[in-house]
């Protein structure tokens, strides 16, 4: 199913709940075979923003690990604050040919998935606590939020108030945004140097879905829109030319989680992520987005539902 064919509504799903007797055995046969298989409803477009775009930062911050590790760099204060940092200035900079309003809502939308990860309660092993190496959730969204208003305070002046991100730290977002910016420059300064110029970049691979499969299908469908995430993938290869081949998986794993594994030089991104994300943006009240006015961006880039 390609994402061009989504719609806003959300039929119901289909069912073989039909009561007329002398049709039951017919249903019966009808329903064992193809005609009332489950339907999983469409991705509405705003939905399936969010989950590109936080499908497209879980992928980004898992690049930002796979760099720290395969150029041996320096960090100083928590690698997971890092890999966020690393995470947004990639996809800043790779969302740079998209409608601006465009850019702005899948921005948000990943600071949004932070906020919501946050108000909502969820049983103790389920927590980030202070102890662990992630920051915590309600962090997360600031940082992030921080971030895109100090890409460009003066036009995003907005943001603060619809995120509630404080005087104290806005204030400050635009040096925050041109550290972080500074870092990658000296990541890509630091690969010309060490890099290897030929290799055979990055190889995306997608495992047959074991669960949901109708509703992850749509949601590979959705990464597999024109090459989208494939695109991506190269062109951070091409930037950075890592040292080595190195393979991103999206794959079946019991849990909504990602990785970078530096042995098998893997990065996995699980689909009970997507699912995850999908989920949220469906039942949980987010914040309110610029419209999507433009569709579509340049081929490989195009927003979900265009
Ligand atoms: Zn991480």
């Amino acid at each position: 199913m390609s994402a061009h064919a989504f719609t806003a509504a959300s039929p119901p799903r289909s069912g073989c709940s039909r009561t007329h007797r002398s049709y039951l055995a017919l249903l019966f046969l009808l329903c064992a075979g193809l005609v009332c298989a489950d339907t999983a409803p469409p991705l509405s477009p705003n939905v399936a923003r969010f989950v590109l775009a936080n499908a497209e930062f879980s992928v980004m911050h898992e690049m930002g690990h796979m760099l720290i590790a395969e150029y041996d760099l320096p960090v100083l204060g928590r690698e997971e604050d890092a890999a966020d940092q690393l995470g947004f200035i990639l996809l800043f900079r790779l969302y740079a040919k998209l409608p601006q309003d465009e850019i702005d809502a899948r921005l948000l939308d990943i600071a949004d998935y932070w906020r919501l990860e946050w108000q909502t309660p969820k049983p103790p092993p389920d927590q980030v606590l202070a102890w662990d190496s992630h920051p915590l959730d309600e962090q997360r969204y600031y940082n992030i939020a921080c971030l895109l208003y100090g890409s460009d305070m003066g036009r995003l002046d907005w943001v603060p108030a619809l995120t509630g991100l404080p005087y104290e730290r806005a204030v400050y977002c635009d040096q925050e945004f041109k550290q972080a910016s500074k870092a990658v420059n000296w990541v890509l300064h630091v690969r010309r140097t060490q890099a290897i110029r030929h290799h055979p970049g990055a190889r995306l691979e997608f495992e047959p879905p074991l669960i949901n499969l109708e509703e992850t299908e749509q949601l590979i469908a959705l990464l597999r829109d024109e090459n989208h995430l494939q695109a991506l993938v190269n062109e951070v290869f091409l930037q950075f030319h890592p040292p080595r081949p190195l393979t991103l998986r999206l794959i079946n794993c019991g849990a909504p989680d990602a990785w970078y594994n530096i042995n098998a030089g893997e990065m996995a991104l699980c689909y009970e992520r997507l699912q995850h994300f999908r989920e949220m943006a469906e039942n949980l009240p987010r914040l309110r987005t610029p419209v999507t006015r433009q569709c579509p961006g340049p081929a490989g880039l195009r927003p979900g539902g265009c």
